[in-house]
C-alpha cells in the first residue's frame, strides 16, 4: 500500500493524523507478510499496529489477548470507529458463542479478540475462515522469566503450525532479552522482523518525595487538581482501604481496590474509575493490568515498588493519550526494610534483593530519573530531560560536617536507642514528654540543632542514611544505630556532603490557579460532561467516545464546521457522523455565551470606570450601581491592571500597599484572598487587599 493510502486509512478509521514512531513500520511489515515482534511502552500505540492492517485486508484477524475486561474495551472502541468486531470467551453462553462464530463465518467481523483459552475449542470453527493476521498481544505471558505468566499461553506455538502462510504479530512492552527471544522461540515465528520502540514517555514527569506526611501530601496534590483521574498505589490491602477512607473524609472521591473485594465490588469500583465516576483509586498492584483508561492523568506510589519494571509499568498507566502527566513515588526507610524481608524470604530472593537495590538507588539518585529508568531498560541517552524533579531542582551539595557532627553525636548521646523522631526532638531541645521522661534534657548536645526545622533534620538524618553514616534498626523499634563510618566524621575529621532540602511548598506554587478562575466553566469541562452523559448513553468508557488529548483541542481549536472537526486528532469519518452535531453546537453555544458575556462585562466596566473618574468612592458607586462593594473593587483592580486612568491614591496608601506587599512574600502568594485576611488578623478589609495585590502586580511587570 502506498504511504497515503495506509495514512488516510488511520485518519478514516482512528481520525489520527500521523503515525506513531515504529507503528507504520510495523504495519508495512506485517502487509507484506512477515513475522513481527513488535515492543513498545504501555500507552505506544501497539493497537493500532494490528487493527489497522485487519482493515485493509481481506479475511479477518484474529487477536489472542489475556484479559478478558480489556477485550470489551477494545471492541468498544472499535465500535466507536464503525467497525464491526467482536470477543468471544468464558463470559458468553454457548448460543452467543455459537451466534458470534456464524457471524465470524459469514465475514461480519473484522477482528475477533479471544482469549488463549478459548482457542483449542474453536479450533474447528477456524478451518473455514479465510485469517489475514495473528496478533498475539501481551506476548510475554508466554515467558516464564516474565512476571505475568499464563500457562495456556505456551501452547500457542501451535499457531504457526496450523497457519503456515499466515502473519504473527507478537506484542508486548517487557523488553528483556530473556523473554524476547522466548516469545520468538515459542511462537515458533518465521524469521521475525522485531521492533523495539523508545521506552521513553516524555509526557510523564518523574517525582521522588521523602514520605514524611505523605496522607497531607496526597490530599494538597488531590485538591489542586478537581477532575482528574489518578491512581495511588498501596503496597497492602489493608493500606488501599485505610488511605481511600481518609480521602473520603476529606470530601474526595476515591475507592479502594484491591484482589480481597468481591469480585462484583471490583469490577464496579473499575468501572466507575473508567467512566470518570470515582476520581482517585487506592489500589495494590493488582490494578491496572486490565484498564485502557487513557486518561488518568497522576499516579501516585504510596509505597516504594517492589523493582523498576513494575513501577515503569505501573507510572506507564498516566498520560496513554500523550497529555502532560503527573507521577510521584513516596520513599520510605520502613517500606524498604519491609520489602527487603519479603523478598529475602521468597524465591530467587538474590536476584529479588537486586531489583528492589536498584529500585532504591533510582529513588536515592541524585542525577537526571529518566536517564536512570531508560538505561535500566537499556536505552542511553544523552541529554538531561528537563521533566523529572532532579533535572527541575538540581541538589545544591553543601558542606554538611557539622550537621553529620551534631546528629551522629546525638545518636551516640541518647545511647543508640532511639528512633528518629526522638532524636531530632533531642536535636531541637523540645520540651516534651518522650524528652523528659528520660531526662535527655540533661544530656551533653541537648538542644544543638534548634536553628534546624523539624522537617529539614528529618530529611538530613535521612541522606546521613542514606550515605551509610547510620541506620535504622527495624527489628528493634526502629532506633537509630551508628556504623562503623560514623567514626570517620565524629573523630577523624571526614567532610560530609549533603543535599540541601527542597521546601514542600515549592510543588505546590507551580500548580497554581489564578484567583478567581474555576476549572469548571471551562470549555473543556463542557466538553468532558457531554462526553460522559453520550458514554453513559452507549454504556461505553468516556474515552471510547473521544479521548482527553482530542477534547483539548476541541478547546483550543474551537471547530465550528464539519471540515474543521475532521480536522482534529482523534475524529475520524464515523465519529464525526455520531458526534460531530453535538460536540460543535456546544462549542459553538460556549464561544457565543462568552462573546455576550465579555460585551457584557465591558459595558459594565466602562460604567465603573465613568464613576471612578467623576471622583466617586467604592461605597458610593455601589450603591448607585446596585452592586456589591467588591464587586466594584474587583471592578477598580481589573481596570487598573488593564491600564486604565485610575487615580489609585485615592483608594489605597503607600503603606498599605507595602504591608501587603510582606504578608504576600511571607504567604509565599497564596491562590486565594482570605490568607491575607487571616494574616492582617481581619484588620484589613478584602477589598483593600484586592486592590493591593493589583497594584503590586501592576508593578511587577
Ligand atoms: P498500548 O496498547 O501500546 O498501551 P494503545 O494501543 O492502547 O497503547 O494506545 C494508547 C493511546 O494512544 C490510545 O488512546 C490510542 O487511541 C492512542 N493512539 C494510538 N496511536 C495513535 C496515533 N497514531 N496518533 C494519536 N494517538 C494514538
Ligand atoms: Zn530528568
Amino acid at each position: 500500500m502506498t504511504t497515503i493510502s495506509l495514512h488516510a486509512a488511520l485518519k478514516e478509521n482512528f481520525g489520527f493524523e500521523k503515525f506513531r514512531p515504529n507503528q507504520e513500520e510495523i504495519i508495512r511489515c506485517i502487509l507484506s507478510g512477515d513475522d513481527t515482534l513488535a515492543i513498545m511502552p504501555t500507552g505506544g500505540g501497539k493497537s493500532i499496529c494490528f487493527q489497522l492492517p485487519a482493515l485493509v485486508q481481506p479475511g479477518i484477524t484474529v487477536v489472542i489477548s489475556p484479559l478478558i475486561a480489556l477485550m470489551k474495551d477494545q471492541v468498544d472502541s472499535l465500535k466507536a470507529n464503525g467497525i464491526n468486531a467482536c470477543y468471544i470467551n468464558s463470559t458468553q453462553t454457548p448460543q452467543e458463542q455459537q451466534y458470534l462464530i456464524n457471524g465470524l463465518q459469514a465475514n461480519d467481523f473484522k477482528l475477533v479478540y479471544l482469549a488463549p483459552e478459548s482457542l483449542s475449542y474453536l479450533d474447528h470453527a477456524f478451518s473455514q475462515l479465510k485469517i489475514s493476521l495473528i496478533a498475539i498481544d501481551e506476548a510475554h505471558c508466554i515467558s516464564s522469566w516474565g512476571h505475568d505468566f499464563r500457562p495456556a499461553y505456551t501452547n500457542l506455538g501451535y499457531l504457526k503450525n496450523r497457519f503456515p502462510t499466515t502473519p504473527i504479530l507478537a506484542l508486548t512492552a517487557t523488553a528483556d532479552k530473556a523473554t524476547r527471544s522466548d516469545i520468538v522461540n515459542q511462537l515458533n515465528l518465521v524469521k521475525p522482523k522485531i521492533f523495539v520502540a523508545s521506552f521513553d514517555r516524555k509526557n510523564l514527569s518523574l517525582e521522588v518525595r521523602p514520605a514524611l506526611d505523605r496522607i497531607k501530601q496526597i490530599i494538597d496534590f488531590i485538591e489542586n487538581k478537581p477532575n482528574e483521574s489518578g491512581i495511588i498505589y498501596c503496597l497492602s490491602r489493608k493500606t488501599t482501604e485505610e488511605l481511600a477512607e481518609k480521602l473520603q473524609n476529606k470530601g474526595i472521591n476515591a475507592k479502594a481496590y484491591h484482589a480481597g473485594l468481591e469480585n462484583t465490588t471490583r469490577s464496579k469500583v473499575q468501572d466507575a474509575f473508567i467512566n470518570d465516576d470515582c476520581q482517585v483509586v487506592c489500589a495494590t498492584i493488582a490494578f491496572g493490568m486490565g484498564i485502557d483508561k487513557s486518561n488518568v492523568r497522576w499516579v501516585i506510589h504510596y509505597n516504594l515498588p517492589k523493582n523498576i519494571e513494575g513501577y515503569y509499568q505501573e507510572i506507564g498507566r498516566a498520560g496513554r493519550d500523550g497529555l502532560p502527566s503527573e507521577t510521584i513515588l513516596f520513599e520510605s526507610y520502613g517500606d524498604l526494610i519491609q520489602l527487603q524481608k519479603f523478598a529475602s524470604e521468597g524465591s530467587n530472593s538474590e536476584i529479588q534483593l537486586a531489583k528492589l537495590e536498584r529500585m532504591k538507588q533510582y529513588a536515592d539518585a541524585l542525577s537526571c530519573r529518566r536517564k536512570i529508568l531508560l538505561s535500566y531498560f537499556g536505552e542511553l541517552v544523552k541529554e538531561n530531560c528537563g521533566n523529572c524533579d532532579i533535572c527541575k531542582n538540581p541538589p545544591a551539595f553543601f558542606d554538611g560536617t557539622i550537621i553529620a557532627q551534631k546528629a551522629l553525636s546525638a545518636i551516640s548521646r541518647l545511647k543508640e536507642s532511639e528512633a528518629l523522631a526522638v532524636v531530632v526532638d533531642f536535636l531541637r531541645g523540645s520540651k516534651n514528654a518522650s524528652i523528659y521522661d528520660k531526662e535527655y534534657q540533661n544530656l551533653k548536645t541537648y538542644g544543638i540543632g534548634t536553628d534546624i526545622s523539624w522537617y529539614d533534620w528529618n530529611q538530613y538524618i535521612i541522606q546521613l542514611i542514606n550515605l551509610g553514616y547510620c541506620e535504622i534498626a527495624f527489628h528493634q523499634q526502629n532506633k537509630l544505630k551508628l556504623t562503623y563510618l560514623a567514626k570517620k566524621v565524629l573523630f577523624e575529621g571526614e567532610k560530609v556532603k549533603l543535599t540541601t532540602v527542597l521546601k514542600k511548598e515549592k510543588t505546590k506554587v507551580e500548580a497554581k490557579k489564578p484567583i478567581g478562575k474555576t476549572a469548571t466553566d471551562s470549555l473543556f469541562e463542557i466538553l468532558r460532561k457531554l462526553r460522559s452523559e453520550l458514554a453513559k448513553k452507549e454504556e461505553v468508557p468516556a474515552y471510547v467516545i473521544f479521548n482527553d488529548a482530542t477534547l483539548k483541542q476541541f478547546e483550543n481549536e474551537r471547530p465550528m464546521s464539519e471540515t474543521e472537526f475532521l480536522a482534529i486528532d482523534g475524529v475520524g469519518k464515523v465519529k464525526l457522523e455520531k458526534y460531530g452535531d453535538q460536540f460543535i453546537n456546544a462549542i459553538i453555544a460556549f464561544t457565543k455565551n462568552k462573546n455576550e458575556k465579555t460585551k457584557k462585562e465591558a459595558t459594565t466596566y466602562k460604567e465603573t470606570l465613568a464613576l471612578i473618574q467623576s471622583g466617586l468612592t467604592i461605597e458610593e458607586i455601589a450603591s448607585k450601581r446596585n452592586l456589591g462593594q467588591s464587586t466594584i473593587a474587583s471592578h477598580l483592580a481589573k481596570l487598573y491592571t488593564d491600564g486604565h486612568a485610575i487615580p489609585i491614591d485615592k483608594f489605597i496608601n503607600k503603606e498599605e500597599i507595602s504591608k501587603i506587599n510582606e504578608a504576600k512574600i511571607k504567604l509565599e502568594s497564596p491562590l486565594t484572598l482570605k490568607p491575607y485576611f487571616d494574616y492582617f488578623e481581619e484588620q484589613i478589609p478584602y477589598d483593600k487587599i484586592r486592590i493591593a495585590l493589583a497594584v503590586l502586580e501592576k508593578t511587577s511587570i
